[in-house]
């Protein structure tokens, strides 16, 4: 995923990239093309890139365990200077300091950390996902079980007995 910057004109340049996740070293359960367009405005003093990513990722609801492909879209931007001074102008995270024989820049690591941190950490299928029953394990997307009245354990069936006993004996 380069861009030759070396000798680009001023003004506003767009990109677009189609990387496979095995290319860009992203870990397993990455499986479709990375999309990534990209949008770089050369000034005298800047590169400003803008970036939207997409992809998708195979995962696993964490309410009812069902694996589903999870589709991922983002954006991030970064600033490219010639001079650190320029640097200190915006947030660290968004600007690289290059060298002055660049005619090159490579944007697979920020893209791939890019997609990395957008990546949530909680997944789940739709929102109403109705999850597993925690008795029978039922997935209750599925249709509802007959856990609903039974008992936890056999505590409640032996008050019961002690209650029919009582109501016995005061008949
Ligand atoms: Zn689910
Ligand atoms: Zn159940």
């Amino acid at each position: 995923m380069r861009i030759q910057v070396g000798g680009l004109s001023e003004g506003v340049h767009e990109y677009s990239f189609r990387t496979t996740p095995a290319e860009l070293g992203l870990p397993p359960g990455f499986r479709d093309e990375v999309e990534t367009n990209v949008t770089l405005e050369k000034t005298s003093r800047q590169l400003f890139l803008r970036a939207t990513v997409s992809t998708t990722a195979d995962v696993e609801c964490d309410r009812c365990v069902t694996p589903f492909r999870e589709p991922l879209g983002f954006g991030y931007q970064m600033h490219y200077v010639w001079e650190e001074s320029e640097a200190e102008r915006v947030d660290p995270s968004e600007v690289q300091v290059l060298s002055p024989g660049t005619t090159m820049i490579d944007l697979s690591d920020d893209v791939r950390q890019s997609v990395l941190l957008a990546f949530p950490l909680k997944h789940v299928c739709r929102e109403d996902c109705r999850g597993l029953c925690p008795r029978c394990g039922r997935n209750l997307n599925e249709g509802s079980c007959d856990c609903k009245d039974v008992p936890v354990d056999g505590r409640w069936d032996k008050l019961k007995e002690l209650q029919n006993n009582k109501s016995n004996q005061a008949g």
